[in-house]
């Protein structure tokens, strides 16, 4: 079965195939981020506007990259939430439509199921159940695994996520949006014993939830503390960067550790944009060797937003019979628990 995915929740529009028989077929991503810019953040309406205008070109584009046709395809499968309502709203109207069109099924996917199957389209994979971290712009969440759509929500952020934190921090030192990729970047020129301290928010006491704004506040106090002393320079940057980055990722592995001994088990998946974080990565590895355990993530471009997540996640739930009626619905919220076990009539 090959079906199609379109990914426009934010601002990503991102088309993939996949085939069920053959795996990934091809997959491209158009981003928007020069549009958003020069605002510092994501402007809903100009997103919207360029998921209609992009969308359809770049399912040509991937088709001809397939070497098929529009009518080889089995199924549609496009991000029905959480998200931006009109960036939603424009992949759904065209998903919809075009499988109408073709009399195929259509289904809306919950885009954090996406970014939570991500790591399955890698060699190596996990076997359910797993605990995953998703870490992006807008969710951290520790969820237990069973199966698709047997979703337990173990913790999750109680103000800010990780991403959202990095993105944060970023813009007070005068660095692009999105910032996490810069601050890893950054980081790297970093001194670690430059005497700059930020805390492990929340990990001294028991729980799976995170809490990240305190140390956004922190980070400005350090920054206000550099330029009073005059000391706002290359390296300084530098050194903050590192010293924040290293805070996010110590309290991220030291929960994920918490939340695997917790539930008796040896594999962790990470997924969104902040699971692309080399620190994060490296670190999960080292420290969860040391409890017998495993980490598994997806390719750098798979962790942002993208397509092939949404074909991957899509493909599963159409194989087990599972599709969207003909009335769209979209949903700018949606807990990922309220999600239909893969067996269940839906
Ligand atoms: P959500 O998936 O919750 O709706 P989103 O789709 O906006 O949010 P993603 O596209 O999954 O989020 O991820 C984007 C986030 O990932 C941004 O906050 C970005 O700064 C962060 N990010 C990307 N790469 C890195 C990196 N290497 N290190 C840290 N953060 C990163
Ligand atoms: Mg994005
Ligand atoms: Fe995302």
């Amino acid at each position: 079965m090959k079906v199609l995915g379109l990914e426009t929740s934010c601002d990503e529009t991102g088309i993939a195939i996949y085939d069920t028989e053959k795996g990934l077929l091809t997959h491209k991503i158009y981003t928007q981020i020069a549009q958003h810019a020069e605002y510092g953040g994501v402007v809903p309406e100009l997103a919207s506007r360029d998921h209609v205008r992009k969308t359809l070109p770049l399912i040509d584009e991937v088709l001809a990259d397939a070497n098929l046709k529009k009518s080889d395809l089995d199924a549609v499968a496009y991000t029905s939430g959480p998200g931006l309502v009109g960036a939603l709203m424009a992949g759904a109207t065209i998903g919809r439509s075009m499988a109408y069109a073709l009399g195929i099924p259509a289904l809306g996917v919950h885009h954090m199921e996406g970014h939570l199957l991500a790591p399955m389209l890698e060699e190596k994979q996990p076997k359910m159940p797993f605990i995953a971290l998703l870490v992006s712009g807008g969710h951290t969440q520790l969820v237990r695994v069973d199966a698709i759509g047997q979703y337990k929500l173990l913790g999750q952020s109680l103000d800010d996520a990780a991403g959202e934190a990095f993105d944060k921090a970023a813009k007070m030192i005068g660095l692009p949006y999105p910032g996490g990729p810069y601050i890893a970047k950054l980081a790297q020129d970093g001194n670690p014993d430059a005497g700059i301290k930020f805390p492990r928010p929340m990990t001294d006491r028991p729980g799976l939830d995170f809490s990240f704004s305190g140390l956004k506040t922190a980070f400005l106090t350090a920054v206000h503390d550099a330029l009073d002393r005059d000391a706002f320079n290359d390296q300084f940057q530098a050194d903050i960067a590192l010293a924040f980055e290293q805070a996010i990722v110590d309290t991220l592995v030291i929960k994920c550790r918490r939340a695997l001994e917790q539930e008796g088990l040896k594999q962790l998946i990470i997924a969104g944009g902040v699971s692309a974080n080399k620190r994060l990565q490296s670190q999960l590895e080292i420290q969860l060797a040391k409890i017998n355990s495993s980490v598994f993530y997806a390719r750098p471009e798979f962790c942002t937003d993208n397509g092939a997540m949404i074909a991957y996640a899509g493909a599963q739930r159409l194989l087990a019979g599972q599709h969207s009626p003909l009335n769209l619905s979209i949903r700018a919220r949606w807990p990922l628990a309220d999600l239909p076990d893969i067996n269940e009539e839906i």
